[in-house]
Order: C-alpha cells, then sequence, then structure tokens
C-alpha cells in the first residue's frame, strides 16, 4: 500500500492519475489533492477518492471549498495556501507525490516533495526546467527517486538499461536518445496563415488531450523544447546526445539508440494512464485501463525532422539549453507569459516565439546557485514579457 499526494488534481494529469488509482483500491491510499480555481470538481474528487485532505492552492478560494466541502459531506480535512501544499507534498505520511501542477506555480510544492526525500512522478517539466542542477542535487542528497512521466521520457526510461548510470551514455553502450514528437496541429498547416491562428485551434491536439498551456507549447513545439532541456537533467545528458524526431502518429514515445545499430523504442497508444500507471506501480507493471495497441490496424509509422521555419520556439529551447540554467529559467518564464497572452487572445500565434527570444535577448547568461535567485530570475524574464506583451 503506497500513501499519495497528488498535486495538481483537477487537471488533465491529475484526473488520469486519479483514474488509475481507483482501478487499484488496494494498492493506494490517497493523502491530499491539491487544486486551483475549480474547487467544485476538486471537492468531488476528494469525495470519491477519500483524500483525507483537500488543499486549495489560493486562500481565495478556501471559504468557497469548506462551503462545498460542508454540502457533499466531505470527511477530508480542507487547507489552502502555498504553505499547504508543501506541507501535503513533504508529510511523513507520503510515499509518492505526483507532481502535476503546470507552469511554474508547480516549483516549490515539487521541490518540497523532492527535498523531503519522496518518490516524485515528475509530470511538472517546468519546474525541472527552471531549476536544473538545483533540483537533481536536492533529490541525490535527499534520495528522492525522480519518475519520469512525461510520456517521452518514461519511455527513454522503460527503454534504458536498467543499470545505466547518470550521465554516462558510453558506459551502456548508448550513442543517442530519439526524443519524438508528433508536430502539433500545424505540423503541415501553410505557414503563411500561422498568425491568424486562434486559441482553439491550438489546443485541438491531434493525438493527445491535454491542459490548455501544454497544448499551446506543443503546437508550437516548445514542449519538445522543454523536454529536450528536461531530458538532458533527467538523464545527464548532452545536448548532442539528443536527437529530436518527428513522429506524427505519437505511437513510438521515445526511443534509445545504441553503438551496436539496436533502437529500443517503446510504443502504445497515446494515452498519459500509461506512463503514470508505470510511476506509480514501478517497478511493478499495473493495470492503466489503456487500450493495448492493435498491430492489425496501426497504420504507417512515419518519422522526419522538425522545420527550424515553423517551430522557431523548439530551436530557441535548443540553443537555451545550450547557454546554461539561466536562460532556460527566462525562456520558460517568458513562454509562460506569453502563451497566457495568446490564450487570452492578447497576441497572435506568431508573437509567442518572437517574445520568446526578445527576453532571451535582454539579458546575459548568469550562473545560479540557489532557488531564491531562479524565482527572481523567473519575475525578472516575465516583467519584460508582460511589456512587450502590452506592446502587443
Ligand atoms: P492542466 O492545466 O490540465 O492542470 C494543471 C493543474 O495545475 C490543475 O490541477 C490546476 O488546478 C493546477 N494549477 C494551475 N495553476 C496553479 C497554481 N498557480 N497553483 C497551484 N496549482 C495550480 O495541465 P496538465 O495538462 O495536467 O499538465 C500538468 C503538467 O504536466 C504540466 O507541467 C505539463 O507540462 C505536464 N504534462 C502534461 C501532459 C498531458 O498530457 N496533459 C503530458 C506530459 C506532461
Ligand atoms: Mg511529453
Amino acid at each position: 500500500m503506497q500513501t499519495i499526494t497528488i498535486l495538481g488534481a483537477t487537471g488533465s494529469i491529475g484526473q488520469s492519475t486519479l483514474d488509475v488509482v481507483a482501478r487499484h483500491p488496494d494498492d493506494f491510499r490517497v493523502f491530499a489533492i491539491t487544486g486551483h480555481r475549480q474547487v467544485e470538481l476538486l471537492v468531488k474528487q476528494a469525495k470519491a477518492c477519500h483524500a483525507r485532505y483537500l488543499v486549495v492552492a489560493s486562500d481565495d478560494d478556501y471559504e468557497q471549498a469548506l462551503t462545498l466541502a460542508r454540502q457533499y459531506e466531505l470527511s477530508s480535512e480542507v487547507l489552502s495556501g502555498k504553505r499547504a501544499l508543501e506541507e501535503v507534498a513533504s508529510a511523513p505520511e507520503v510515499d509518492a507525490v505526483m507532481a502535476s501542477i503546470v507552469g511554474a506555480a508547480g516549483l516549490e510544492p515539487t521541490l518540497a516533495a523532492v527535498k523531503a526525500g519522496k518518490r516524485v512522478l515528475l509530470a511538472n517539466k517546468e519546474s525541472l526546467v527552471m531549476s536544473g542542477a538545483l533540483f537533481i542535487d536536492a533529490a541525490k542528497q535527499s534520495g528522492a527517486e525522480i519518475l519520469p512521466i512525461d510520456s517521452e521520457h518514461n519511455a527513454i526510461f522503460q527503454c534504458l538499461p536498467a543499470d545505466f548510470e547518470y550521465g554516462n551514455l558510453a558506459a551502456s553502450g548508448i550513442s543517442k536518445i530519439l526524443l519524438t514528437g508528433s508536430g502539433g496541429p500545424f505540423r503541415e498547416r501553410e505557414l503563411a496563415t500561422f498568425a491568424e491562428i486562434t486559441p482553439e485551434q491550438a489546443c485541438a491536439h491531434p493525438n493527445w488531450d491535454m491542459g490548455r498551456k501544454i497544448s499551446v507549447d506543443s503546437a508550437t513545439m516548445m514542449n519538445k523544447g522543454l523536454e529536450f532541456i528536461e531530458a538532458c537533467w533527467l538523464f545527464g545528458l548532452a545536448p548532442d546526445d539528443i536527437q529530436v524526431v518527428l513522429h506524427p502518429q505519437s505511437t513510438i514515445h521515445s526511443m534509445v539508440q545504441y553503438i551496436d545499430g539496436s533502437v529500443i523504442a517503446q510504443l502504445g497508444n497515446p494515452d498519459m494512464r500509461t506512463p503514470i500507471a508505470y510511476g506509480l506501480g514501478y517497478p511493478r507493471r499495473i493495470n492503466a485501463g489503456v487500450a493495448p495497441l492493435d498491430f492489425a490496424t496501426l497504420k504507417d509509422l512515419s518519422f522526419s525532422t522538425p522545420d527550424q521555419n515553423r517551430f522557431p520556439n523548439l530551436y530557441l529551447a535548443i540553443d537555451a539549453c545550450r547557454s546554461g540554467q539561466s536562460a532556460t529559467t527566462r525562456l520558460n518564464a517568458a513562454n509562460e507569459i506569453a502563451v497566457d497572452a495568446f490564450l487570452n487572445n492578447r497576441i497572435g500565434f506568431t508573437r509567442i516565439a518572437q517574445i520568446n527570444e526578445e527576453v532571451l535577448n535582454r539579458f546575459e547568461p548568469t550562473a545560479v546557485s540557489s532557488i531564491q535567485q531562479v524565482l527572481e530570475l523567473d519575475k525578472q524574464a516575465r516583467m519584460v514579457a508582460l511589456a512587450l506583451v502590452e506592446e502587443g
């Protein structure tokens, strides 16, 4: 029996996690679930999974949460605020934490779980992109086990040898990590029409059903860029160790290429419950409720290289990865502001990458040695990005 906390339970990953957990009532006990804004959904979830604590991220939502908790005759205790998020992520009773808050808001609660030495099921890629070495060092110090939930990194994890040594590809006879991505909804759209793209079009991913921020990131391929950086930190890779491969069907979730000519791939239907179940059950395999791949009806698998003109954000992120921590922290912050502005119809689709690039160009790379500094860099980059949004 594992006791778990789900940070960001009301989101796409959070809901899929609760779905897998509900299939295994004898294996998992829910300690706490957290959410932001969708209070009624959170209360219903707490009721269904018998969470001991329900946490709303903002104190503004506390009264509403209490009222609804009474209305639903909830037995969970209701808490609110940033500190409470960190507490339920690090409480001694908790074995594993699903880190599935979106964006920089996930950094501190995820780090609290890492520092407390939990098994951390990492979906919140932004926290690792923002804090890189600090995050990994904190895990080494506390003994926290980081299990990748992002489907590509989960696939790579599954394709690596069991005795893989962090950062040492040569020792395992690995020549390349092949990071696959579908190319999103605009892989073939006429480039001249990109300025007219609407939030609804950008959020309509052909293969995956996800939250709005990551959906836009998938459409610009910033998501693949963030994943490139995420892979470097998770496995100790250098940028040259990774090749990004377009694979529109999202059947292969990533691959590891070995020096003897072998390539090991992980395949499956595009359903996040597979990597989530892998993380929850690890090292055991548990039922995820995912339909098996049907090789009788499987369509062609195709591959190509992403075009730089179509996906400038991907290449900005790879450059930032080469530049170092301060650049990736700033890029992540700028991108969050730009994507939010796009989703609120304040800027056009092509402006996202322009703002990201302009923010990066405003600053010189600096060494990063504390989380305090990460938060400061994040704040500065957001201010510059917001000013650029104002300009339109
Ligand atoms: P989502 O928008 O559906 O859900 C986000 C969750 O975070 C919600 O529970 C929301 O209440 C919470 N949240 C939002 N703002 C918050 C704040 N300020 N403070 C505290 N909580 C806040 O997002 P998602 O698609 O589930 O993605 C979650 C994370 O997982 C992201 O980092 C994303 O990149 C990653 N991820 C998602 C998928 C996917 O298929 N959805 C796949 C791989 C990785
Ligand atoms: Mg992914």
